[in-house]
């Protein structure tokens, strides 16, 4: 099979080091890829957003399957433009991928459906948003309808800052049309979890759990970020309580989408809070997560090519996938500055000795490349850079390694988080996959 990954960060890196790994590939690209990438795919200079350029490459170079990694192509009908060329895509067409572009569309797809999530209101402007004030207590949440790199989130604890995120959103239009129209909701009290499952738009084969850090500072102080490191499993929800988040929230989902015309075939990800009430649904992507994609593909003990290939199909041949017993994990190198603006550039050494003990891969997300003296130069490149990632016996074990790795990395700047799993490790291990 001829493969086009379509993304250049950490994630697609593990996609295309995964189906690098499967015997049934013939040629795998990646559009645009990163130096790591480089490594396991040919990479093809053209942007993740130029979709007549991907569908023409595609095309031209007859591509079996091509797997989207980001958001942004499928938003802009990246599936829907290859399919129509007659190609195989394994991601979700424009109107699916609405699950993720607009949160407007996603908390009314909820309530259509009955699935439980925080309650909420839709305003228009400013003065709709301040008649909102209080309706839902305190702390209240505001959101940007469209995306905004994950940045579109606003927590506000009282009035004072519920009235500087109405002048964000609405009046210094901090984040653009993206906040045309904005969601108030709940806030939910609760551990965060993240729950995938792949689907070929009306079956599911969920994935390993998995629980993500996203603020930048060890005990989930600071900014919000891209994420900052990861495990799997999450540790959080036993093996009964992830096949009932299955049965009440993603299987609905699928279905719900399937019944109003927008089949959903690709990685659907639910941002969920485990409030006293049960499982209430944060958020949608219709991708995968990163770096949550490198620990479940690191922990994927089947071919992962002939599931998509099967997906993109629309239907699944296998009723469920397997994972390996051991955990993974995952720290995030990160450029000193991020998430604001990243100082770049700066040399990186040493990654081919802390990615050789066993069980240990390093990927890419923001490197390039420079002439140095008398060769190339591995450099940051971006905010994320690097995702040391572990297998380990268990998730201490992995962290360990993972940890281990990260000092080796020659980079003084790297910027990490301390305690990946550490508040997971403290509590009572609720088992699970
Ligand atoms: P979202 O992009 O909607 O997932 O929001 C980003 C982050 O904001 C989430 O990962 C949560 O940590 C937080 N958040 C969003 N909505 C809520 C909510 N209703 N209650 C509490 N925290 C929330």
């Amino acid at each position: 099979m001829r493969v086009l990954v379509v993304g250049g960060g950490g994630r697609e890196h593990a996609l295309c080091w995964k189906l690098a790994q499967s015997p049934l590939l013939t040629r795998l690209w990646c559009a645009p890829g990163n130096p790591g990438i480089a490594q396991v795919a040919a990479t093809v200079d053209i942007a993740p957003e130029d979709i007549n350029r991907l569908v023409d490459f595609a095309v031209a170079q007859r591509v079996d399957l091509t797997v989207v990694g980001p958001e942004v192509p499928l938003t802009l009908g990246l599936a829907d433009a290859l399919a129509a060329r007659g190609l195989a895509v394994f991601g979700p067409t424009r109107a699916a991928a609405e699950l993720e572009g607009s949160k407007v569309f996603a908390k009314r797809f909820l309530e259509r459906h009955g699935i439980p999530s925080a309650p909420f209101a839709v305003v228009a402007d400013a003065a709709a948003a301040r008649e909102a004030m209080g309706r839902f207590g305190w702390p209240v949440v505001l959101k940007a309808d469209g995306l905004a790199a994950g940045k579109g989130v606003l927590i506000a604890q009282d009035e004072a800052e519920y009235e500087d995120a109405v002048r964000a959103l609405f009046e210094e239009r901090r984040f653009g049309a993206s906040a045309d129209q904005v969601v108030i909701e709940g806030f939910l009290h609760g551990e965060e979890v993240s729950f995938m499952a792949l689907s070929d738009g009306e079956r599911l084969l969920p994935l390993a759990t998995s629980k993500d850090y996203k603020r930048i500072g060890d005990g989930d102080t600071g900014p919000n970020t891209g994420g900052m490191g990861c495990h799997s499993p999450s540790g959080l929800v036993t093996a009964g309580a992830a096949e009932r988040i299955a049965e009440t929230i993603l299987r609905p989902v699928i279905a719900g989408l399937a019944a109003e015309g927008r089949p959903f075939t690709g990685i659907l990800y639910a941002g969920l809070m485990l409030t006293e009430d049960g499982p209430r649904v944060l958020e949608f992507n219709a991708r995968f997560g990163d770096p949550e994609a490198q620990v479940l593909l690191l922990r994927l003990e089947d071919d992962l090519l002939p599931v998509l290939a099967a997906g993109a199909a629309g239907r699944f041949e296998v009723p469920e996938l397997r994972f390996r017993s051991e955990a993974a994990a995952c720290v995030v190198l990160a450029s000193p500055g991020y998430p604001g603006k990243p100082r770049q550039g700066e040399p990186i050494r040493g990654l081919g000795r802390a990615g050789s003990p066993p069980g240990v891969e390093i990927f890419h997300a923001g490197t390039a490349l420079v002439d140095a003296e008398s060769d190339t130069e591995l450099v940051s490149a971006g905010g994320r850079v690097l995702s040391v990632c572990a297998l380990g016996a268990d998730l201490a074990a992995a962290l360990e390694r993972a940890y281990a790795a990260v000092t080796t990395i020659d980079w003084p700047g790297k910027v990490f988080r301390r305690d990946i799993g550490a508040r997971v490790l403290a509590r009572p291990w609720k088992g699970g996959t």
